[in-house]
């Protein structure tokens, strides 16, 4: 399976992706740079824990944190934190997981936050308590979560609470956290598809959120199979302690630095977070696309970005199709496509030749969305020439 293009040898087809860094269709479209880093990573062998403790310094340079770990994604780095949360540093609980009827193991889930990615929490271990209401979300009324709803709710078994972040779940970020630092219970924030803007990436931190996870193949632009945690040091030491290689002699074993071994009974055996190793090459990855993140000029990419949407959407001239700017959406620009059946469509477009892909996210409304975060420019004209057959023959 040598040559250029090792989908062709696979029988496998290219895909107009225009529905954003979705993980079904491969994520993020990796820089050069990014990709050169990850092989020169590759021809060499390190300490995968002293690596782990660079990465911990970039990280937290970019966060603000106190720490950070490179995961194998945001829902590795979700399962983690939750890990982290119960055992902290006891490796008798490291060594159960993910059985944890015996000892405190509750992560409480206000109902305004509840996701499918809720999965990744209790994969280790944790049982997840819903609490609240989700009046603004259903539509039903104007309340979002309040403090006394976790207040209530907190027991000697709640070992941690959940917080989704978007635009529209961020006001009630501030509840969440005056609560959790009034108890000390540790608050796990997912902010995997929260990038951009690159300010986000120290906001959740500064807001007073104890572990932040962050998707690495999504709009940073790093490996697919790769994401970060950050937060508290002593929280980041127990999930990188349950993701390492473990098959250690405990008279030769240096920890990474994160760990404090006098805070440890024992050296732990492998962790539940084993499976989902980070290898060299994605550590390098994702510190590679982080920097190159940073540097990037956010203003000037959407600008560029706007400019190939009105291109766009001026060859679909006879159709509903509106610009929603950058910042209206709050990250990138997008083309909103109104259509009589959106997932009709959708799933015709996908059938094309060649397969385009339109993001769903708002197809209950009737609107397909372009979201140009990963689109090549070399697929503009296609796409364009896709969606003008494809809508039209509705
Ligand atoms: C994509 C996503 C995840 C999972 O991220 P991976 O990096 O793919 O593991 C978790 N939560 C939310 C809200 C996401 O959008």
């Amino acid at each position: 399976m040598t040559g250029s293009d090792p989908y062709a040898a696979l029988g496998v087809r290219r895909r107009i992706n225009a529905a954003g860094a979705l993980t079904r269709l491969g994520g993020a479209v990796m820089a050069p740079e990014v990709v050169e880093a990850m092989a020169a990573a590759s021809r060499a062998s390190v300490d995968i824990g002293e690596l782990q403790d660079a990465a911990s310094r970039r990280i937290a340079q970019a966060t603000g944190a106190e720490a950070g770990m490179v995961t194998t994604g945001a829902a590795a780095a979700l399962t983690l934190a939750a890990a982290a949360s119960i055992a902290r540093w006891d490796v008798a609980k490291m060594a159960a997981l993910p059985h944890a009827d015996a000892f405190p193991r509750d992560i409480l889930v206000p109902r305004t936050q509840r996701t499918g990615y809720a999965h990744a929490l209790a994969a280790s271990g944790a049982r997840l308590v819903d609490i609240g209401h989700n009046d603004r979300g259903t539509g039903a009324g104007v309340r979002g979560l309040e403090a006394w709803e976790i207040e209530t709710a907190l027991s000697p078994s709640v070992v941690a609470v959940f917080f989704s972040a978007n635009a529209t779940s961020l006001a009630d970020l501030p509840t969440a956290v005056s609560v959790c630092k009034a108890h000390g219970i540790p608050l796990i924030v997912d902010a995997a598809a929260q990038l951009p803007p690159k300010e986000n990436l120290r906001r959740f931190i500064a807001m007073g959120a104890d572990l932040v996870a962050f998707s690495g193949g999504k709009a940073l632009g790093g490996p697919q199979a790769s994401g970060f945690l950050t937060g508290r040091r002593d929280l980041i030491a127990s999930a990188l302690l349950q993701q390492l290689d473990m098959d250690v002699a405990p008279d030769t074993w240096t920890p990474p630095k994160l760990v404090d071994r006098a805070n440890l009974r024992g050296v732990p055996h492998h962790g539940i977070g084993r499976g989902f190793k980070a290898g060299k090459e994605e550590i390098v990855g994702l510190l590679t696309a982080l920097d190159r993140f940073l540097e990037a000029d956010d203003a000037a990419a959407n600008a560029a970005l706007q400019t190939r949407l009105e291109a766009i959407a001026a060859s679909l001239n006879g159709f509903d199709v509106a610009l929603v700017p950058a910042a209206k959406t709050g990250r990138v620009p997008v083309l909103e496509i109104a259509v009589r059946d959106a997932l009709t469509i959708s799933a015709r477009l996908q059938k094309g030749d060649p397969p385009v892909h339109l993001s769903e996210r708002h197809a209950a409304r009737g609107v397909l969305t372009l979201d140009p975060q990963v689109l090549l420019p070399e697929h503009d004209a296609p796409l364009a020439a896709a969606l003008r057959a494809g809508l039209q023959s509705v």
